[in-house]
């Protein structure tokens, strides 16, 4: 049930971390909060983003990877 706790929590977490872009007709570009991007590729490629170091990724799989390797604590 200890593991249980620990997924939910993450869950949680990567919720927030995610920053989807959208692509704005007018500048041509996909937006997100943070950046903007010439390509729907590079979009993607940075959709997902470490809270703890910035460091941003295409999928929830490398971000939680990333964090296993680390952030484990
Ligand atoms: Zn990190």
């Amino acid at each position: 049930m200890i593991t249980r706790y620990v997924i939910d929590v993450t869950k949680l977490k990567y919720k927030v971390n995610f920053n989807p872009s959208v692509y704005n007709f007018r500048t041509k570009k996909y937006e997100s909060k943070e950046a903007t991007y010439p390509s729907y590729e590079q979009a993607r490629a940075n959709q997902w983003k470490c809270e703890k170091c910035q460091k941003l990724f295409s999928t929830l799989k490398e971000l939680r990877g990333h964090k296993i390797e680390y952030h484990s604590y």
